[in-house]
C-alpha cells in the first residue's frame, strides 16, 4: 500500500516540534546565529531510543527560541502545512503553546494571527485546510492558562479551533483543570487533552469526565475495556502518535502498540505525528509503521478518514468539503 497517495487528516501536530531542519536554519541565520546542519539535527531530533522524556523535551529548545517572532511563526506555519500538503495531508490541525512565544513581547492574538498568516499561505499555495489548537500548559498557574484562553477566544472561528491542555500528567492529572475546562465550556470552546501519554488511564477517564471530545495519545487505556468503551460511546476520537509513543516510551514495546484494540474497538482514531521534526517522522511514515503490525484494507482507510473529519474540530462547511474527497 503506497501511503502517499491516499488522502489524510491529521489532528495531532505541534509546531514548534514540527519545524524543518532547512527553516529552522534559515531564521536562525536571519538572527545570526550559525548551526551546522549535523550539529542543528543532533539538536533538534531525538534518537529512536530517546533514554527520557527530558532528553526528548530538550530538543525544543532552539525551535521555541526562533519562534519568538510574527516572521518566524508565519515561515513555521507554513512550512508545516506545505511538507503535510506534499503527502496529500487535506486537514492539519496544528498546536503550540501562546504562552512560549511571548519572550520578545508579542501579544496572544499576534501570536496567533501569525501562525495563521502562514496557514492561510498554505491553503492558497496547496490547498490544504488547517486549524489551531491553542495549549494551556500543566507547569503554569491556572490564572495564566485561562488569560491565554481568553485571548485565544477572539480568534475562535478565525484560525483557533479549539484548545488543549499538555505538560506533566504524571504529576498534574486533567481533573486539577477543571476551571480551566469550565471556562473553556463558557466560552464555546471544544477541547482535546493529552491524556494517557505519559500519565496512567486514570487520567483519560478524568478528560472524558471533563468534557473532552477527544483525547491526545491514550496509550494507558489499552488494558482498561471501561474507559474504551466510553470512548466509543461517546465517539471520542483518539489521537494515535506511534513513532512520538516509542520514543517516549508510552509503550515499552511496538509489538504492544494498542492501534488494533482500539480500532477493533469502534473508536474513532486518527494517525498523526506529534513532532515532524524531534521525531524525524511524517504521516506516511506513522501510516507505515502501522501498517507493520496491522494491515489496513481500503475500508479500513476510508473509515479512518471519515471518523477523523467526525472528529475535526473544523466547522461543518469545511468537513462537508473534506468528505466530499474518496480514498480510492
Ligand atoms: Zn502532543
Amino acid at each position: 500500500m503506497n501511503f502517499t497517495n491516499i488522502p489524510k487528516i491529521e489532528l495531532h501536530c505541534h509546531l514548534d516540534g514540527s519545524m524543518s531542519v532547512e527553516v529552522l536554519q534559515k531564521l536562525l541565520t536571519d538572527n545570526g546565529e550559525q548551526i551546522p546542519i549535523d550539529e542543528l539535527k543532533n539538536k533538534i531530533m531525538a534518537p529512536d531510543n530517546c533514554q527520557s522524556l527530558a532528553e526528548y523535551l530538550d530538543k525544543f529548545t532552539i525551535p521555541i527560541n526562533v519562534l519568538q517572532t510574527a516572521h518566524g511563526l508565519e515561515e513555521a506555519a507554513y512550512d508545516l502545512a506545505k511538507n503535510a500538503a506534499k503527502e496529500n495531508v487535506r486537514y492539519i490541525e496544528t498546536r503550540f503553546a501562546p504562552t512560549s512565544h511571548i519572550s520578545k513581547g508579542m501579544k496572544i492574538t499576534e501570536i496567533i494571527e501569525s501562525v495563521n498568516k502562514g496557514l492561510l499561505r498554505a491553503k492558497e499555495d496547496f490547498g490544504i485546510y488547517s486549524g489551531i489548537i491553542v495549549c494551556a500548559m500543566r507547569h503554569l498557574d491556572m490564572d495564566t492558562n485561562i488569560q491565554m484562553l481568553r485571548q485565544s477566544r477572539e480568534l475562535y472561528g478565525e484560525g483557533v479551533v479549539a484548545c488543549d491542555i499538555a505538560g506533566d500528567e504524571k504529576n498534574h492529572t486533567n481533573i486539577e483543570y477543571k476551571a480551566f475546562f469550565d471556562e473553556a465550556k463558557r466560552l464555546g470552546m471544544p477541547y482535546t487533552i493529552h491524556s494517557g501519554e505519559c500519565g496512567n488511564a486514570d487520567n483519560i477517564a478524568e478528560a472524558i469526565e471533563v468534557g473532552a471530545k477527544r483525547v491526545g495519545h491514550g496509550i494507558a487505556m489499552y488494558n482498561r475495556p471501561d474507559i474504551i468503551e466510553s470512548c466509543r460511546n461517546k465517539k471520542i476520537g483518539v489521537e494515535m502518535c506511534p513513532v512520538s509513543n516509542i520514543q517516549t516510551k508510552a509503550i515499552r514495546d511496538f509489538s504492544l502498540y494498542p492501534f488494533e484494540t482500539f480500532f477493533k474497538a469502534g473508536i474513532p482514531v486518527s494517525i498523526n505525528t506529534d513532532n515532524r521534526t524531534v521525531s524525524n517522522t511524517s504521516c506516511v511514515r506513522e501510516w507505515n509503521m502501522l501498517n507493520s503490525i496491522y494491515e489496513f484494507s481500503e475500508d479500513d482507510i476510508r473509515r479512518i478518514y471519515r471518523e477523523s473529519v467526525d472528529v475535526c474540530f473544523a466547522s461543518d462547511d469545511i468537513k462537508e468539503k473534506l468528505l466530499k474527497i474518496s480514498c480510492f
